[in-house]
């Protein structure tokens, strides 16, 4: 299998340095025919979300179609300026020559997708790996079994198969895929398999974007209107059933807040889902056996009070928003990331031991905060650190593109979205070009023999520092008004003459 994987990677290669992606116009093209995929099978990308996940058809449009096509037509309108080398100020010395940062695609990459978004967390990346001119190893996830045979199927009637080829299989694939050579990975899944790809990374020094996971903390502040709070948390837990990484894990707040919330919860879980989540169509379904047995057993093993009890039907792999309240610390459900439709409650004194329950624990996703008094969301943003911060809300950020999105400490390294997609996947090459001048200058200036007076004048040249007169840019403006000056005079004197 090793030698089959490194045929792939070696055929994109090739392709690579053939030059198949070096245009502006040939990566409009391809990012035009990833546009082409999401139209022409819209209807089978919702069949297969369906399938793997039962979820609604406005999700899958808003999450994975939408999302996406939204991306290609930002990077269209904005592509062939981003790929313009980008100049950079400098010293008077270098006055007439040109310094500027080159983006560079980096060769052959690889993605690496999850599951719970199969389509947007495999193609947003995507795009801007092909924007950047790279060719693309693609590796979706062998768990949303659907989504990825549609990937496998479809994606080469659109993206040519030897610069972008498909690779499908579990751990034990990837596992062989990932001792190839690559010139940079993009993986989004577990913290788990995370460490697995960087220790493949570093055997080649590849560099690496992970976007990770965590258990995504939030805070509710009796300040808060209930009502709203709950039906912003109840509406994000039924966004894939709560199988998302920026999913509320557990909520902290005071005894009486806790149970003004879960009051204001069943108000909304009756006015969403009319109580009958199993036979709402705005609710899915867990991915898996496997996946359903992890969250059932932390229900199960958890010493919580069931607050709010969603029911569940193994057959059916349904799982209905289950809250536990008055959850403690070492509660089987406050050790890993929930990834799914259960909800915990952790009572607390009040903000500040929030603050340090946050701050004892690693570095989350995401972290939420919900109040109306504005100190509370300020003492939060100043003293609680996450890859992104929302107050009153959550996920809505993913909307704004020219927010970075990804983790930091343990829920990752790296961030995309929009423009930072296009980075991500760039070497910013440094550029100057000089010419075959000045060599009195260059003489006074830098050639040995080395003296003091040298040392001076190039300092003074180069660096601008508080203590430092900028010669340099005297020496600039005394020449540009000089040059004017003769210039008048030659002009006035020709005219007299
Ligand atoms: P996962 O880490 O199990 O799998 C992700 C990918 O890695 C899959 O393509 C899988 O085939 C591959 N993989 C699995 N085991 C491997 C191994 N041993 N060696 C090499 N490759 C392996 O994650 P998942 O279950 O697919 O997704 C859920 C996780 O992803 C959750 O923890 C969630 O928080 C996280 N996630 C993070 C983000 C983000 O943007 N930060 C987004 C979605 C999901």
């Amino acid at each position: 299998m090793e030698e089959q994987m490194r045929e792939v990677v070696d055929r994109a290669r090739v392709e690579f340095k053939a030059g198949r992606l070096r245009t502006y116009d040939q990566r409009r093209y391809y990012l035009l025919q990833i546009d082409r995929f999401l139209k022409e099978q819209e209807a089978a990308i919702i069949a297969a979300q369906r399938a793997d996940l039962r979820k609604t058809h406005m999700e899958v449009m808003l999450t994975e179609v939408a999302t996406c096509r939204a991306e290609i037509s930002a990077y269209l309108k904005k592509l062939k300026s981003w790929m313009k080398p980008e100049h950079v100020s400098k010293s008077i010395v270098f006055l007439g020559e040109s310094t500027y940062i080159q983006r560079q695609p980096y060769g052959v990459v690889l993605i690496i997708a999850p599951w719970n978004y199969p389509f947007y967390l495999l193609l947003v990346p995507l795009i801007g790996a092909i924007a950047a001119g790279n060719c693309v190893v693609i590796k979706p996830s062998e768990v949303s079994v659907e989504s990825e045979k549609l990937v496998r199927e479809q994606l080469h009637n659109y993206l040519p198969e030897e610069c972008f080829p498909v690779v499908c299989g579990g751990p034990r694939k990837t596992t062989e895929l990932l001792k190839q050579r690559f010139d940079y990975i993009f993986f989004t899944g577990s913290t788990f398999v995370g460490q697995i790809v960087m220790k493949a990374a570093a055997e080649h020094l590849t560099p690496v974007t992970l976007e990770l996971s965590g258990k995504c903390p939030t805070f509710v502040d009796a300040s808060s209107d209930m009502q709203c709070v709950a039906n912003r948390i109840v509406a994000n837990k039924s966004l894939n059933i709560g199988q998302a990484c920026i999913s509320y894990d557990y909520i902290m707040c005071t005894k009486e807040t806790q149970e003004r919330l879960v009051k204001a919860m069943k108000t909304s879980v009756e006015e969403f889902f009319e109580n009958d989540m199993q036979n709402s169509a705005s609710w899915g379904r867990v991915i898996n056996a496997r996946h359903f047995d992890r969250i059932y057993g932390m229900l199960e093993n958890s010493k919580g009070q069931v607050a709010i009890d969603g029911g569940v039907d193994k057959s059916d792999l349904f799982m209905g928003l289950t809250v536990l309240t008055d959850v403690k610390e070492n509660d089987s459900t406050m050790k890993d990331e929930i990834f799914g439709p259960l909800l915990v409650i952790m009572p607390v004194s009040g903000l500040q031991e929030a603050i340090d329950f946050i701050n004892s624990k690693e570095k989350p996703l995401a972290a939420y905060v919900h109040a109306r008094d504005n100190a509370v969301i300020r003492e939060f943003e100043e003293n609680t650190s996450s890859g992104a911060l929302l107050s009153n809300d959550s996920a809505m950020n993913m909307s704004v593109p020219d927010l970075p999105f990804g983790g930091v400490g343990r829920s990752g390294m790296g961030a995309y979205h929009g423009k930072l997609t296009f980075e991500t996947f760039s070497h910013r090459r440094a550029v100057m070009h000089r010419k075959q001048a000045l060599e009195g200058v260059n003489k006074k200036l830098r050639y040995p023999p080395y003296t003091a007076q040298k040392t001076r004048r190039l300092m003074a040249a180069l660096f601008t520092t508080e203590d430092t007169p900028h010669y340099g840019l005297y020496i600039g403006v005394g020449l540009v008004l000089v040059g004017a000056l003769v210039a008048i005079g030659v002009t006035l004197g020709v005219t007299l003459y």
